[in-house]
């Protein structure tokens, strides 16, 4: 009875180093776990041990036989991540390869592993976290392993742990548990955090700087990416950002102004946040009471009239943003759920007599195409539903005051610097909510060098530099140091780096 890794695991990597037996992989190490969707655990070597079970934050390692409703396939997904070691056949890869071309994929490198980091005995530290995202709770718990360190913890909002509390949907519970984790963390003596201050409003990030004797900056990626199309200052057009602070009760998102009484919504994009907010619209406000939702939110979703959440991504499923387990996740749920035939169809490149692009799919964009296979095959639903689109972008926004429709414009594949082009066609399609959720973006820290076109703060592992001078004792982590990539326990090994390089540099003192 081998134990499974399910759809809550936030990749921290605890398991691996619990499991006596190495049979959980992809490991901090390996290459893979750079991209990795999830981590897999080997039937044919697992011992059953459990060791991993209490090392996992979110209870996302079970055995095979205590699986919960919905999450049955992931036996077969960590078994399969093992048996694929074998390369497709020639043929299979060929006819996948024309069905889902993905020459283009792209897939963001995450955090890299560190090696451990050592203070010398004597030496006193006290070190200042801005933010208590994530990234600063990993952070600080990777400096409070040296009893000679201290952390403070500066955070402007007035309840800590960042999108853990306030971006991680309120239904994901298991997820949402690594929260008890971060409040074990809080609970060491050497760690005071300081709500309700924001650095760069009320206190300079220069007075941090002089109380400490290193500051680490972890403030994420606080803005969405905009889209630049006609219509996006129309009323009923908003931000996934602001949406789901608005249902996880972030204080600055707790007067948005919702409305929700049009029978359709469209949300641009198709990563896991899309799917949360689409996936937030259709659930059964019955279902919501039990989870974390604002009481404000679940009153105006108790009265909501939309029928169908159109999920609309620019290129096709094999490059759909959306992670496998967050597909399955959705699949299995009983969520309705349906998509176009269509758009799973082999696509031309423009300059070829063959379908598709050459490129063999790798084994998560051939596990997510299975899954939406089915979904295609099923009969469409007949309420509230989620529909997924495929190759197509927005154009424009239109309405009176409030946005009434969107224009969408159809795209193949195509030798554009994004791997697509348009095809000429679009169609326009009724909605009153436009969600666009295509990303986040970090912000310009007053004080420290920016890089714009990346959103991030400039580093060599963790350390801040201002062209090719390090900014002495300052540091990053998290989505303003590698940008808004990974799960929340990808920040546990981009932590890691930046303390070693913090401690490296104040050892040396
Ligand atoms: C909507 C959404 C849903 C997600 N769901 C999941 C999920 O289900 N599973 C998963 O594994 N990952 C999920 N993620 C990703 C995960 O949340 C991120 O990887 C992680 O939160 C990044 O951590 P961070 O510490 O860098 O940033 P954040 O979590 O954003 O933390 C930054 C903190 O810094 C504070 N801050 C910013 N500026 C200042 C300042 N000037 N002074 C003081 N404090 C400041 C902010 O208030 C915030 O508390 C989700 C992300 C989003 C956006
Ligand atoms: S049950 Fe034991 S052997 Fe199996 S994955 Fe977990 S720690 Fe490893
Ligand atoms: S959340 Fe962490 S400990 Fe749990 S399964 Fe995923 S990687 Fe392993």
């Amino acid at each position: 009875m081998p134990h499974v890794v399910t759809q809550a695991c936030c990749g921290d990597a605890s398991c691996v180093f619990a499991c006596p037996v190495n049979c959980i992989h992809p490991t901090p190490d390996e290459p893979d776990f750079a991209t990795a969707e999830m981590l897999y655990v080997d039937p044919s070597t697992c011992v059953d041990c459990g060791a991993c079970v209490s090392a996992c934050p979110v209870g996302a390692i079970v055995p095979d036989h205590r699986l919960p409703a919905g999450q049955e396939r992931f036996v077969d997904l960590n078994a399969r991540h093992y048996a694929a070691a074998e390369a497709p056949s020639t043929s299979d890869a060929a006819s996948m390869a024309a069905r889902f071309p993905v020459d283009h994929v792209l897939r963001l490198p995450l955090a890299p592993a560190a090696p451990p980091s050592a203070l010398r005995a004597g030496t006193s530290v006290d070190v200042g976290i801005v933010g208590s995202g994530p990234s600063a709770m990993y952070a600080a718990d990777e400096l409070l392993r040296h009893p000679q360190v201290s952390v403070t913890i500066y955070e402007r909002l007035d309840r800590p742990f960042g999108l853990a509390r306030f971006g991680v949907a309120p239904d994901h519970l298991s997820t949402r548990s690594v929260m008890r984790l971060f409040d074990e963390i809080a609970r060491d003596a050497r760690l005071r955090i300081l709500l309700n201050t924001e650095i760069g409003r009320d206190i300079t990030l220069d007075e941090v700087r002089r109380r400490h004797d290193a500051v680490i900056w972890a403030g994420g990626a606080p803005t969405d990416r905009p889209i630049e199309i006609p219509g996006t200052g129309l009323g009923g057009v908003a931000s996934a950002t602001s949406f789901v602070g608005w249902y996880n009760d972030h204080p600055d998102f707790a007067d948005l102004d919702v409305d929700l009484s049009t029978d359709r919504a469209v949300v641009i994009g198709n990563g896991n946040v899309a799917l949360d907010v689409a996936r937030i619209l259709v659930t059964d406000p019955g279902e919501l009471v039990a989870t974390t939702i604002a009481p404000r939110a679940l009153e105006v979703l108790r009265r909501s009239e939309i029928e169908e959440v159109v999920v609309v991504g620019r290129r096709g499923p094999a490059d759909a943003a959306f992670t496998l387990p967050e597909l399955v996740g959705l699949a299995d749920s009983g969520v309705p759920i349906t998509v176009d035939e269509a758009d799973l169809a082999p696509v031309l490149h423009p300059d070829s007599e063959s379908p598709g692009a050459p490129g063999v799919l790798d084994d998560t964009s051939r596990a997510k195409n299975a899954v939406l296979q089915e979904i295609a095959a099923r009969r469409t639903p007949s309420g509230r539903r989620i529909r997924l689109a495929f190759w197509e972008s927005p154009a424009e926004f239109t309405g009176t005051g409030r946005v009434s429709s969107v224009t969408l414009r159809r795209n193949r594949i195509g030798d554009g610097p994004t791997g697509i082009e348009e095809t000429g066609q679009h169609r326009d399609l009724p909605a009153g909510l436009v969600l666009t959720a295509v990303g986040y973006r970090g912000v310009a820290v007053p004080g420290l060098p920016f890089d714009a076109a990346t959103g991030t703060v400039p580093h060599r592992t963790g350390r801040v530099v201002d062209g090719d001078a390090p900014v002495r004792g300052v540091y990053v982590t998290g989505w303003i140091k590698r940008g808004p990539s990974g799960f929340i326990g990808t920040n546990k090994s981009d932590s890691a780096e930046t303390v070693a390089a913090l401690l490296e540099d104040l050892s040396g003192r």
